[in-house]
């Protein structure tokens, strides 16, 4: 049972910690956007106003103070007006600046000053009558200098104002790009993170699982997979594990069930072919050519059930891996002309001439003879059973001392292999389309010979074309070659996957 975290689990989790991370640079930017807002309506709508104001007021105390004098020497109505609408202009510009208060924004102590002070003064001075009857200032000139005096601190306090706030509007608005930029990066950062986390979690496991099911298809064997996590794919993997070993167990119950029977059918089998022989040789006495016919018949059918038995024994004990390869320097030759000896009468048989070209000169190969027989036998065996009549078979056999192997060919001039059956062929049981209704054959001859090849850390593959014969090739390597430069896998490892030029592997 699965008891670590869940794939949807997982996904919720990323996507959560992506929400958050978005939500979370989002409320930053909300609080210094706020800030900005809040800095820049005081510089518009309190600052600015404030500085207007100020100017205004200054403006409006000299031209009281002007008009005053001008009034009280001369005695002109007009002086008089300019003054009251001057002091009037003040008083406004005053209370406007004073309405500028609220719980956000505290004006300056010095404006408080400056208000109560001409609220102070001014106290009972309003009236128009009180100046045209007076012949002394209304307000002293000092007093207006002192309050010029006050306003011009306040203005210079109102442009410090103005200075700082905008500098604490840039400190925001850098403290929102900065936040900005990092909730950005945080969450490309993580979403990466998560893109890698999914190609590992999710990937891996699915091409592993790929690559054993691709195993399981092709040799009915995989490898366990390893997938340690502890989702979905790691119960999937668990659950494939578990099938690859019942299939492998069931496989080897087959195979031995096979060997035994096969062992089994074949000795009593032997006896009855020795005695249909002994028949036949008129051991026994005499039989006539219509018994002899048919015991004739009856001894190759027999033959031909031994043949069939010693395959399917074959490669029942590869797959036990009784097989074992004991790869020794041995003769390139020797098995293949015994091959072509044991093979000539099938081949006369048929009027198929067998011809060898061996080079002048040929190292030995590092191989077991005695299976590398089996292999040269059921290529040869195939090329006379595919070949027609009267035609020409040829083995090549060359050194390549680049690749330190030797490689062997056998030619005929058959009907070929279709090109989308050239890799099936090397499969177990497989036989061709053309030929599983009329010829003979269990499909095993070339998969004993694949697993042969490739134990000796060879090649095998085949080059046809449809009517004109085929060529199976492999490889065998020189003593220079067994486990140096040209070898890529040990005895009994997994196939080579690299491909001879032209043609098909028996892997691919
Ligand atoms: P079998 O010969 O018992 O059918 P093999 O494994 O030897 O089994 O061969 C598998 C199949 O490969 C054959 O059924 C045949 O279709 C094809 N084949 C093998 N050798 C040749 C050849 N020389 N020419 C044409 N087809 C061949």
């Amino acid at each position: 049972m699965k008891s670590g975290i869940g794939i949807i689990k997982k996904l919720f989790l990323w996507y959560a910690l992506l929400i958050f991370i978005f939500y979370g640079t989002l409320v930053i930017l909300y609080i210094d956007v706020n800030q900005m807002m809040r800095l820049s309506d005081n510089i518009i709508n309190r600052y600015q106003k404030v500085s207007s104001f100020s100017k205004k007021m200054i403006e409006n105390l000299l031209s009281m103070e002007e008009n005053e004098k001008k009034y009280i020497l001369l005695k002109k109505k007009d002086y008089l007006d300019f003054f009251v609408d001057a002091r009037e202009a003040f008083e406004y510009n005053l209370n406007q600046v004073m309405q500028l208060e609220s719980p956000e924004y505290q004006l300056p102590d010095t404006w408080r000053d400056l208000f109560d002070s001409y609220q102070d003064f001014s106290a009972g001075k309003g009236d128009r009558s009180t100046y045209e009857s007076s012949d002394t200032l209304w307000i002293a000139e000092q007093e207006i200098d002192a309050w010029i005096k006050k306003l011009r601190r306040a203005r210079l306090e109102n442009e410090q104002n103005i200075i700082l706030a905008n500098i604490e509007l840039n400190q925001w608005g850098q403290s929102a790009v900065k936040y900005g930029v990092a909730g950005l990066g945080i969450s490309i950062f993580i979403g990466l993170i998560w893109i890698l986390v999914i190609a590992r979690t999710m990937v891996r496991p699915l091409r592993a699982l790929g690559k054993g099911i691709r195993s399981i298809t092709k040799e009915r064997f995989s490898q366990p997979i390893d997938i340690r996590s502890n989702d979905e794919f790691g119960e999937l993997a668990a659950a494939f594990n578990e099938m690859a070993k019942r299939l492998k167990e069931e496989e080897l119950m087959r195979a031995e069930f096979i060997t035994t029977l096969s062992h089994e059918i074949r000795t009593p089998l032997t006896s009855i072919r020795e005695s249909v022989n002994l028949i036949v040789e008129k051991v026994m006495g005499p039989t006539n050519r219509q018994q002899t016919k048919f015991l004739k018949i009856a001894s190759s059918e027999i033959g031909r059930i031994c043949e069939l038995l010693n395959h399917l024994m074959h490669v029942s004990r590869l797959e036990e891996s009784v097989f074992k390869v004991e790869p020794v320097p041995a003769d390139p030759l020797v098995f293949v002309i015994k091959s072509i000896d044991h093979l000539n009468p099938n081949a006369k048989g048929k009027g198929i001439h067998i011809d060898l070209k061996i080079p002048p000169s040929i190292p030995e190969i590092i191989g077991d003879t005695r299976h590398l027989q089996q292999v040269m036998l059921n290529l040869l065996g195939n090329a006379i059973k595919f070949s027609r009549t009267g035609s020409k078979i040829e083995v090549i056999v060359t050194h390549d001392d680049k690749r330190d192997v030797v490689q062997y060919a056998v030619s005929d001039n058959g009907d070929g292999i279709r090109p989308s059956e050239q890799t099936l062929i090397f499969d177990k049981y497989y036989r061709g389309r053309e030929v599983r209704e009329h010829m003979d054959g269990v499909g095993l001859g070339l998969n004993i010979s694949r697993q042969i090849v490739e134990a000796h850390q060879g090649k095998i593959w085949v080059e046809s074309e449809v009517g004109r014969g085929s060529t199976f090739f492999f490889t065998l390597p020189t003593a220079a070659g067994f486990n140096g430069k040209n070898n890529h896998r040990q005895p009994h490892g997994k196939l080579n996957s690299e491909r001879p030029e032209g043609g098909k592997t028996a892997n691919e």
